[in-house]
């Protein structure tokens, strides 16, 4: 199993690996699926976990050539890995900020009507930027009766508002109604705004019908995540997540393990101990519920998750001793797997993922 020996490494840490290949294999699959609309690459939250400074260049020499991020600071981030690339921030114009964007580079994603005329202020003439229409996430963006009154409007061009968005709020369900009403909606914005692309689908928006638009705006999908839930996942694993194991103890019948004694052995057991915790972003609320793979047997994680420190029932894995692998993220246990055990979904356990892990960068 690739990477899964760590003994003689002298780390106790975790170790993430970060398969470049794969995530470049999926920017292609996804730019193919877009027939003909422009693939861009959402790298939003330091890449959703991965590391911006190494995901952004793998995706531009896959060939994309546009990316979103949420923070003016993520833009700068990008601007440093993929000189060339378009790199429009997402979180729209904070007041103050059009000259340290345009000093940058950046495109502003205009999220209201002070924005949009913020940003057409700007001296020096039209710089490239994008407009937020909602179409039902309540969250940013102009509401479709005010962008359909932007039709013919001299700010649109003064702004140079070459990108109109929107963004779906349920795309990853495509039974649900709300998709062909925002569907619907951003049509008639596109109708009475013409001269910029469009772009409405997420990664998930990418697998909806009548979505594609000019450009796509997948994020999720292209760190492996399941963009199609319910249904197997199209795309490749990016990110594998592994531990040495620190020591194997021997427990017995009514003895607890870690914090409150949340956890009392049923009868002889043998427990791993593992170098990482919440303070890893492994979250909290895997105590009790999560399992890690020792040799490929599913080990339940036991009691509370620490600070810097989990302990796995290996009763059943013969391979676990000290410095064995164990795999919290790879395999069977799949990020949005992860994810459902925790209570969460599989973008929080990406964009969570620490800063103490020694970084693998693959492919
Ligand atoms: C995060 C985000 C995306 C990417 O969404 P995924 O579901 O990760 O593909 C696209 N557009 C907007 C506006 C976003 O905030």
């Amino acid at each position: 199993m690739a990477g899964s020996g760590r003994s003689g490494t002298g780390v106790h840490g975790a170790r993430l690996t970060v398969d470049l290949s794969a995530l470049a294999a999926n920017w292609r699959r996804l730019a193919a699926l877009a027939a003909g609309a422009e693939c861009a690459a959402v790298i939003k939250a330091d890449a959703y976990g991965t590391g911006i400074g190494r995901a952004a260049p793998a995706l531009w020499a896959a060939g994309c050539r546009t990316f979103f991020v949420a923070h003016l600071s993520e833009g700068l981030a990008a601007r440093a890995v993929v000189p060339e690339a378009a790199v429009y921030v997402l979180n729209g114009l904070p007041s103050g900020s059009a000259e340290a964007f345009a000093a940058a580079g950046l495109r502003p994603v205009l999220g209201s009507l002070e924005e949009l005329t913020e940003w057409a202020a700007l001296a020096g003439g039209p710089r490239p930027a994008a407009l937020h229409v909602d179409t039902g996430m309540n969250r940013l963006g102009l509401s479709v009766p005010d962008a359909l009154a932007l039709a013919g409007d001299p700010r649109i061009p003064a702004a140079g508002i070459d990108l109109v968005i929107s963004h779906f709020v349920s795309a990853e369900r495509p039974e649900d109604p709300v998709n062909a009403r925002q569907i619907a909606d951003f049509a008639l914005v596109r109708a009475a705004l013409p001269g910029p692309r469009g772009s409405l689908a997420n990664s998930s928006g990418l697998f909806l019908d009548g979505a594609r638009h000019d450009l796509v705006r997948p994020g999720y999908a292209l760190f492996g995540g399941n963009p199609t839930p319910g249904r197997t996942n199209p795309m490749r694993p990016v990110v594998r997540l592994e531990a040495g194991i620190v020591q194997v103890r021997e427990v017995e019948a009514g003895m607890t393990a870690g914090y409150n004694g949340r956890w009392t052995a049923p009868g002889p057991r043998r427990l791993a101990t593992l170098s990482l915790g919440y303070a890893d972003g492994l979250p909290r609320s895997l105590s009790g519920r999560g399992h890690a793979l020792v040799g490929g047997v599913a080990c339940p994680i036991l009691g509370l998750v620490s600070m810097d420190l989990i302990i796995l029932d290996v009763t059943e894995a013969p391979d676990a001793r000290r410095g064995a692998g164990a795999v919290l993220i790879g395999d069977t246990l799949d990020v949005d797997t992860v994810g459902r055990s925790a209570g969460t979904i599989g973008y929080e356990i990406l964009t969570s993922l620490g800063s103490r892990y020694v970084r693998d960068y693959g492919g």
